[in-house]
């Protein structure tokens, strides 16, 4: 189908972009366009302006930020596979960014944009969760710095007020000790998750210190599975105490009941995938 009628802006800088916005409350943003643009040709979506954000470029790339690294927010899925600050620094998020899709889609779609979306069954929002990241945003009221926990609010929605933009996303360096593991159970290599788990570990003395596990598509947001993580932090760094701890992970989601998966098959999913998540994060 043909999209409805729109106008469009490209802006030069985050501040035009972000007037652009707050000056018409139809506006959406677009980045990548892999979400927006099959919602806008099935005409879910008619805004009656696109601010395309792909002209700013200081929204692009991986910085060392010290202690963490400054991920822009137009940074492609590609480009978190590839990038060496990632790979030695959270090499969860270039593992997970390479099971999104097909190449094609890795090229186009944006962290910003995954993450914006908000939909249940993305990849990167559980990994961003894992990870403990912090969200930067603008806006007419200024900047400010979210959790995911209070980024991600319902099914395709965010916290963003009118006329915000993400910026940047800022994830911690993991440092030694840490190991991780994305799993992702999908029909076929390019579908969408029915379940992910995102995995972290950090060992010491042959125990796992700490543990943070965040589930894609067994909620309407990201979730935690508190339980799980509780149950290996302190374990013995074993594939047995691993499996066990994993025996957890369900407790406290709710998972969707649709046509591709019950809740049921989901719930047992999202502990077998978080038992071979959590055996690799915590055998490195
Ligand atoms: C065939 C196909 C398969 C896919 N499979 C997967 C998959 O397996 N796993 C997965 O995680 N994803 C998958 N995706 C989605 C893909 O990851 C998208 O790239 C991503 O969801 C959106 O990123 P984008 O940059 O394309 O955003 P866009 O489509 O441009 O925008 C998406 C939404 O976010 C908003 N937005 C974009 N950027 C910002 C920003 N910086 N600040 C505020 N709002 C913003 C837009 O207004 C829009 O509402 C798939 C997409 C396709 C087409």
């Amino acid at each position: 189908m043909i999209p409805a009628s729109f106008d469009y802006t490209r802006p030069a800088s985050v501040g035009e972009a972000t007037s652009a916005l707050a000056a018409d409350e139809d506006a959406k943003v677009i980045a990548g366009g892999q979400s927006l643009l099959p919602l806008l040709r099935l005409r879910f979506a008619y805004p009656s302006l696109l601010v395309d954000l792909g002209g700013l470029d200081e929204l692009r790339g991986v910085r060392d930020a010290g202690d963490s690294l400054e991920i822009g927010a137009l940074t492609t899925h590609y480009e978190l596979t590839k990038d060496p600050l990632i790979a030695a620094h959270c090499g969860l998020l270039a593992q997970a960014a390479g099971t999104i899709a097909d190449p094609a889609v890795r090229h186009r779609g944006t962290i910003g944009g995954a993450l914006s979306h908000a939909d249940p069954a993305g990849d990167l929002p559980a990994v961003v969760t894992a990870l403990d990241a912090v969200l930067v945003i603008t806006g007419p009221a200024g900047t400010r710095e979210v959790s995911p926990g209070d980024f991600f609010a319902d099914y395709l929605t965010t916290t963003l007020a009118p006329g915000e933009i993400l910026i940047s996303v800022r994830v911690p360096k993991l440092g030694d000790g840490w190991g991780y593991r994305y799993e992702k159970f999908h029909l076929t290599a390019q579908a969408w998750a029915i379940v992910g788990v995102a995995a972290l570990a950090r060992r010491s003395d042959g125990h796992v210190a700490e543990a943070r596990i965040a589930l894609t598509n067994m909620g309407a947001t990201p979730v935690r599975a508190a339980a799980a993580e509780a149950a290996a932090a302190g374990a013995e760094a074993s594939a047995a105490a691993m499996r066990a701890a994993a025996q957890q992970a369900d407790e406290g989601t709710s998972p969707p009941d649709d046509l591709r998966a019950g809740s049921d098959y989901r719930r047992h999913l999202a502990r077998v995938l978080t038992s071979r998540a959590l055996v690799i994060a915590a055998s490195v």
